[in-house]
């Protein structure tokens, strides 16, 4: 079981999160047309990095997302970041 520190809540378990995507990713531009293809690789397609990624996460408690670097071969976590400037 690992625990991760939720930058708002502290040290928890790992059960209280969800992953929430890739960090960086861009959302095509939906104010012009959009293929299939473009939208699919948006919604479905990731890197799937070995070693050092980038993601956002959300701690289900308090519904904070937030992003997690982190070393998929080790499973160490390198730093969690707020997405919100005022992590109070
Ligand atoms: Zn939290």
């Amino acid at each position: 079981m690992q625990r991760f520190t939720c930058p708002f809540c502290g040290l928890r378990d790992e059960r209280e999160f969800s992953f929430a995507g890739e960090s960086g990713k861009t959302r095509p531009d939906t104010a012009a047309e959009v293929s299939d293809a473009d939208w699919s690789a948006y919604l479905f397609t990731g890197t799937n990095p070995r070693g050092r990624t980038d993601e956002i996460w959300v701690h289900t408690p308090c519904q904070e997302y937030f992003r997690m670097i982190r070393d998929t071969v080790t499973m160490e976590v390198l730093e969690t970041v707020p997405l919100r400037r005022d992590p109070s």
